[in-house]
């Protein structure tokens, strides 16, 4: 059997196209792009097209984006930022955010720079917004709202324009972890209300190490990482080159391609969900997968039993690439910090699967087959 691999929201294989254009920048035009000379020059005017193309594509201002090694410096930056520039001193955030924004603003609690309040999450594992508002209307001090746009483990969609608009209505700094749907949705950043957001090209078919941060221009901040002038002093570092002009051109395939590839995805995913209830007694889902949630993601959730606490390990020796939780921690099987937090007493063994323009209906089927034996 050939190796399947639906584990997209890990992170997803690499565009032809895009390896593509990100090849002369491997050999021929390898210009340092602060150097004035010509080759300097060449990189430069990669760099500046990039952003130009990323802010037309996601309605920004070429000055609002910054490039950066992916979703985590972006988040860290962004959320530090708030805290040390920004006068934010109570941050609310929700406990199934990504390590990248949790373990950041458990540090900024630890140290003692910010208090920490997270929002009330329902059963279905979306937040409580009327929590959010009583949070914000209670809070003495000025809050940084950090709440992701879509969960990478249960797939749940966060309605951050009314997330925004709560934040404006408090005067609170919103920062959202974009990093599932920039590539997926069409984000419209004139009309979002939204401080920050991130986004990283691993994501969407683009290279790993590189992404944004989406700074509106009514925020200004320190820089986060001090050196030289790169990035209009806000980044220092020599740029990452390929990884810019990959991330744009992987950025413009995928909003060029978004609906025919999510009409696909969506019949893939729809196929696996109706597939596993008429095979698999007692299977369900994580999450609210038949309202707000991404196309991409389907967390199941299999009965407990001594074979399904093997299944991980069975699947991956089947050459069926799924994963238990978020990437970042598999491997160091801990359990899923988000189940955890949305079913904390459930019996059940969580594999999401997750889905690109390149996962077929008949890899659903002999992923069906195998679980049908595996169960
Ligand atoms: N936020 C979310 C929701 C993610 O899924 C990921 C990647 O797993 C990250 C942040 C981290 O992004 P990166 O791998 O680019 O640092």
């Amino acid at each position: 059997m050939n190796r399947i691999y639906f584990d997209n929201a890990a992170t997803t294989a690499l565009d032809p196209d895009v390896f593509e254009s990100m090849k002369p920048f491997f050999t021929e035009k390898f210009g340092n792009p602060s150097s004035i000379y010509s080759y300097g020059r060449e990189t430069r005017m990669a760099i500046e097209t990039s952003r130009k193309s990323v802010a037309k594509l996601l309605n920004a201002h070429p000055s609002e984006i910054f490039f950066t090694s992916g979703g985590t410096e972006s988040s860290n930056t962004a959320i530090c930022a708030a805290v040390h520039d920004l006068g934010c001193k109570h941050i609310i955030s929700s406990p199934l955010e990504h390590h990248a924004t949790l373990h950041c603003v458990e540090h900024l609690k630890n140290t003692g720079e910010a208090t920490l309040s997270y929002v009330k999450v329902l059963p279905n594992g979306h937040i409580d917004y009327d929590d959010l508002e009583k949070l914000l209307k209670e809070s003495k001090e000025k809050c940084l709202v950090t709440l992701m746009h879509a969960n990478n483990e249960i797939g749940n969609i966060t309605d951050i324009e009314r997330v925004g608009n709560l934040c404006k209505e408090y005067d609170a700094i919103f920062h959202s972890d974009t990093v599932q749907t920039v590539g997926h949705f069409n984000l419209d950043l004139r009309k979002l209300p939204v401080h920050f957001i991130t986004a990283s090209a691993h994501k969407f078919h683009g290279p790993k190490g590189a992404g944004i941060l989406y700074i509106n221009e009514n925020i200004k901040i320190h820089p986060f990482i001090n050196g030289g002038s790169q990035e209009r002093n806000m980044r220092a570092g020599t740029e990452n080159i390929y990884g810019i002009v990959g991330f744009a051109k992987a950025l413009e395939m995928a909003v060029k391609n978004m609906d025919e590839e999510r009409d696909h995805i969506k019949e893939v995913r729809d196929h696996m969900k109706a597939s596993l209830l008429k095979n698999i007694p007692g299977v369900h889902f994580n999450g609210d997968p038949d309202g707000q949630s991404l196309y991409t993601v389907l967390s199941v959730a299999f009965p407990k039993s001594d074979k399904s606490e093997m299944l991980l390990f069975n699947l991956d020796i089947n050459n069926i690439c799924a994963s238990g939780g978020s990437a970042c921690t598999s491997g160091v099987e801990s359990g899923s910090h988000v189940i955890s937090a949305i079913s904390p007493a459930s019996n059940q063994q969580t594999v999401r699967f997750s889905f690109s323009k390149y996962s077929t209906k008949e890899e659903v089927d002999q992923v069906i087959a195998k679980l049908v034996s595996l169960i």
